[in-house]
């Protein structure tokens, strides 16, 4: 295991070609306009505070763990996301509260949480997806059996929701994260998006791929998870293929746009790789570009490849400068997108072929033919 945060996202560790199916068609030229219209029927606020009570709690679960961390647990905690105090200044208020209510917690049952974070340790955004994906809701969070992204990353985690289950019943009601939930709703809730900033966006980001595809996008909603390390995000799989954008807390208007860009970059990237084998193959081409680059730990060439077209793709769409933020292909993908941008014609799909092979070309030794 690789271990580095992951800022904007996890979730491109995995192929999402199973949910690219969906309720809501988008055609050519015509974006979606069950999402022009509103969010989808069920992106409520409601339903944000049911899954609130289960993103505080596992949030709250690793702050216990980190309580009684020695300082070695804790970087290597904090290298999966899940941070410690120095992460919790006046700039996130919410974690710095949730801190507070942890910290009065007996100290043997933050040792049993310990016990727990450190042997089945993942990535904070996975943990996240996994409350959602893999629970009922509070009070009871009785394991539901569906778990894709914990299943996918760490089946053993995945298996084990029971154990996970009796922690989140005591963390909500005992440990007090339920009522601290219910006390600040009103401050969450107003950091989600509404539905002007998610469809501008999401419109901005079909765009600028000049989104063409037969294949509807899955439905999805986005909400703010304030207990997710800062910029960084996960699309949750939630069941009857509705897609849920967990985006972490940002500080500045820039980190905003570009998270949520990219969160949504995702879908219709994987509906128009999948759709065409060409780029599947041009993908399997350029694998000699996944040669001695930190992966970050995304795990396999193609989806490292998503995960560095999707930070170049969000840049360009939120109109930031590139950045670099450490992924091996963002400042190369950065350029030729730029180049393309000025070839009007040219479809996303044939952009990535052409890219792909001159990339390979270009870095690797062996020959690369089409
Ligand atoms: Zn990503």
């Amino acid at each position: 295991m690789v271990l580095s945060i992951k800022p904007a996202g996890a979730e491109g560790r995995r192929l999402r070609r199973a949910v690219t199916i969906a309720a809501i068609a988008c055609f050519a030229g015509v974006t979606c306009r069950a999402w022009l219209a509103a969010r989808a029927p069920w992106a409520t606020a409601e339903r944000h505070r049911v899954e609130a009570d289960s993103l505080a709690c596992i949030a709250a679960l690793f702050l216990g763990a980190l309580d009684v961390a020695s300082p070695d647990d804790a970087k290597r905690f904090s290298e999966f996301g899940f941070k410690t105090t120095s992460g919790l200044d006046h700039r996130y208020p919410l974690r710095a509260r949730l801190w507070q209510v942890v910290h009065a917690w007996p100290s043997a049952r933050k040792q049993a949480l310990l016990e727990y974070a450190k042997s089945h340790l993942g990535y904070a955004t996975e943990f996240a997806a996994f409350a959602l994906e893999g629970f009922g809701p509070a009070p009871r969070f009785v394991p539901t059996g569906r778990a894709p992204s914990m299943t996918f990353y760490a089946p053993q985690t995945a298996s084990d929701a029971e154990t996970l289950a009796a922690h989140l019943r005591w963390i909500h009601g005992e440990g007090g994260v339920g009522a601290f939930v219910q006390g600040h709703w009103g401050s969450w809730k107003a950091l989600d998006p509404d539905d002007a900033e998610l469809i501008a966006t999401k419109d901005a980001v079909l765009r600028y791929l000049r989104w063409n595809n037969q294949r509807p996008l899955v439905e999805f909603d986005a909400m703010v998870d304030p207990f997710l390390a800062p910029v960084t995000g996960f699309g949750v799989d939630l069941p009857n293929r509705r897609m849920l954008l967990l985006l972490g807390p940002t500080l500045t208007d820039d980190d905003r746009r570009v998270l949520i860009a990219h969160e949504f970059t995702h879908q219709p990237l994987e509906a128009i790789i999948s759709a065409n084998q060409q780029v599947v193959r041009s993908i399997d081409r350029a694998s000699c570009l996944f040669d001695g680059v930190d992966p970050h730990g995304y795990e396999g060439w193609p989806n490292f490849l998503r995960e560095n077209l999707c930070r170049a793709v969000s840049y360009r769409v939120a109109g930031v400068p590139d950045r670099d933020t450490g992924f091996a292909l963002e400042g190369d993908l950065g350029r030729e997108l730029r180049n393309h941008e000025a070839n009007a014609s040219v479809p996303f799909d044939q952009f990535m072929v052409e890219t792909l092979d001159t990339l390979a070309r270009a870095r690797c030794r062996a020959s690369v033919s089409p």
